[in-house]
C-alpha cells in the first residue's frame, strides 16, 4: 500500500519529504540547478530587452540594469526554496527590496510580451515552470 502511494505522489515532492529516496533527490537537484540556470538566463534576457528599449545600450547592459541583474542573480542564488523554487511571480516569499521589486516588475511588464518573439523556448519553459507550486514553508 505504501509503495503504491509513493508512486502516486509527485516524484520531486516525495523525494524531498523522505530521506529514504535520497538518491532520487540528488538526481532532481541536478535538474533544479539546470532550472535555476535557465531562470537566470530568462531574467538576463528580459533585462537585456528592457535596457535595449529604454537605455540605448546595445551590446552590454547599462550600469543600472547590470546592477539589477546582479541583484536578481544573488536573490536567485539565495532563494530559500532552492530545488523547489516556484517562478518568482508565484512565490510566497518577497525576497526583493521594494525598490528592486518595482524595477524588476517594470522590466517584466515591458519584456514579457517581447520575450515570446525573441526567446520563444525560454518563454515557453518559464510558462511551464509557472505551474509548479511553492512548497509549504516550515
Ligand atoms: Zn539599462
Amino acid at each position: 500500500m505504501i509503495a503504491v502511494k509513493m508512486i502516486e505522489m509527485d516524484p520531486i515532492e516525495s523525494a524531498c519529504l523522505r530521506p529514504v529516496t535520497e538518491a532520487r533527490c540528488a538526481g532532481s537537484r541536478g535538474f533544479a540547478d539546470q532550472r535555476l540556470a535557465r531562470e537566470l538566463r530568462t531574467i538576463a534576457a528580459m533585462i537585456g530587452c528592457y535596457c535595449e528599449g529604454h537605455h540605448d545600450a546595445r551590446a552590454t547592459l547599462c550600469p543600472e540594469c547590470q546592477g539589477l541583474l546582479d541583484y536578481a542573480a544573488l536573490r536567485l542564488e539565495r532563494c530559500r526554496f532552492g530545488a523547489e523554487k516556484p517562478v518568482c511571480a508565484k512565490c510566497p516569499v518577497h525576497c526583493y527590496q521594494p525598490a528592486r521589486r518595482e524595477q524588476v516588475r517594470a522590466v517584466m511588464r515591458y519584456a514579457g510580451p517581447r520575450m515570446l518573439w525573441r526567446h520563444p523556448v525560454l518563454s515557453l519553459r518559464h510558462w511551464l515552470d509557472g505551474f509548479r507550486k511553492a512548497p509549504a514553508l516550515v
